[in-house]
């Protein structure tokens, strides 16, 4: 496929090294990472040696303050590595929970944490979503406590949060005044790894994304510094809505890569697949199906590539930005799907990648946002 017209010589360049990477240190690793259920530490300090987690920070802490192009075609490369869970987690770091402490952290917080998150010597999450709901944010119920001019109290669980277990800063949003209606009394705290009445309850077993580790949380007394809010008291919400259009946009491109691969290593294997006297690739229902997805493919790749040149603008982008989630993340598991099919027997053994890409696809039409709730979001907006 041709490049999409906003790649520039820099995007192109972020490009080859993340495709280097991916050949040389993620394919010979993947299955060993699925296997032990995490993404290990050196993999992260790798990834933030390589520049990969900084290209969205500001370059006094150490990052190349990129734009959103540069971000969605990273992510699009590290996801054809057909491990997606390595994706989930990486970005899970650098682009849904960092955002948070570079929008809305203080220097003094960002001087203390964010160049070692940046480096990848130590690993962020994001907690939001709640064993009660997930889709519905303002809803959460976890709380957070005055407790005079010194410190929070955090009371509550959250589930499904990615790097949940490995993470050594967790950027929590909590419930700071229950009186106010839903959206308005929310508010984001950095709650960092070993602080007493932070509990890591539980690795969650999954379908897919496997090599990403999922954890469920309880806050049970957990007393934080009072200088450890991010961003302004119950204005939590608005900050989280706000870095969903990245993450949004990120979950866009590695459904991307994963489609696009899907469909070059099937279109490979029909090709040299011998069937009734010829390749699987004689018959016309077979090219025609593989043709269809790559017409799809490329039209969600040029939504992808247009959000991020839209957010670039810094034009209101939400409507775009959820038709590109929703859109992706139901492709994404129909490519899979097909793609499975037309490997046969062989799709549906471990053995063979496509059969991971199929589980690991499944998630997106899930997290960040299901289906369903982007599509209220384009609603909304027409
Ligand atoms: C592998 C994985 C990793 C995750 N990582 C994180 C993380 O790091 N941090 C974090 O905070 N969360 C994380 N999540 C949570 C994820 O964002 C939520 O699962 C998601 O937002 C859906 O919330 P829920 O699971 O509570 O489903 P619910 O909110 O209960 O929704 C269930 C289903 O109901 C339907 N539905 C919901 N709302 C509507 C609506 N308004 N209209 C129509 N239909 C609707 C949808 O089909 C939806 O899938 C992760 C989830 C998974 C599976």
């Amino acid at each position: 496929m041709k490049d999409p017209v906003f790649l520039q010589d820099e995007h192109r360049m972020l490009k080859d090294t993340a495709r280097r990477f991916v050949d040389e240190e993620v394919r010979p690793n993947g299955d060993a990472w699925e296997e032990a259920g995490e993404i290990p530490r050196e993999t992260y300090r790798r990834m933030g040696e390589l520049g990969f987690f900084g290209i969205r920070s500001p370059e006094q802490y150490g990052g190349t303050d990129m734009d959103a192009v540069a971000m969605v075609a990273l992510w699009e490369e590290i996801a054809k590595s057909s491990y997606g869970g390595l994706g989930g987690s990486a970005a899970a770091h650098s682009e849904m929970a960092m955002p948070h402490l570079i929008r809305y952290g203080t220097d003094a917080q960002k001087d203390r944490l964010l160049p070692d998150l940046i480096e990848g010597k130590k690993v962020s999450a994001i907690t939001v979503t709640e064993p009660d709901g997930g889709s519905d944010v303002a809803g959460l119920k976890t709380r957070a406590v005055r407790k005079g001019n010194d410190s929070w109290v955090l009371n509550g669980s959250k589930v499904f949060i990615t790097n949940g277990c490995l993470a050594d800063v967790y950027m929590v949003a909590a419930r700071t005044d229950p009186e106010a209606k839903g959206s308005r009394g929310i508010t984001m705290f950095l709650v960092e790894k070993d602080t007493p009445g932070l509990n890591v309850a539980k690795r969650l077993d999954k379908h897919g994304w496997r090599c990403s580790d999922t954890a469920e949380l309880v806050f049970d007394d957990c007393e934080i510094p009072f200088e450890n809010i991010l961003g302004e008291e119950n204005k939590g919400f608005y900050a989280v809505m706000d870095n969903f259009q990245n993450e949004r946009m990120v979950a866009g491109a590695l459904c991307l890569g994963e489609a696009m691969h899907a469909i070059e290593i099937t279109t490979q294997h029909v090709k040299d697949r011998k069937a009734f006297g010829g390749t699987l690739w004689d018959k016309q229902v077979v090219r025609h199906k593989l043709a269809t997805l790559e017409m799809k493919v490329e039209a969600g790749r040029h939504l992808t590539y247009h959000c991020a040149w839209l957010d670039g603008q810094g034009v209101n982008c939400v409507k775009e930005v959820s038709m590109l989630k929703a859109y992706m993340g139901e492709l994404v598991n129909e490519v899979m799907y097909d793609c499975l099919q037309l490997h046969g027997g062989m799709g549906f053994m471990t053995e063979s990648p496509i059969e991971r890409m199929s589980r690991d696809a499944r998630v997106a039409a899930i997290g960040g946002g299901a289906t369903e709730v982007m599509l209220e979001e384009v609603a909304k907006r027409m």
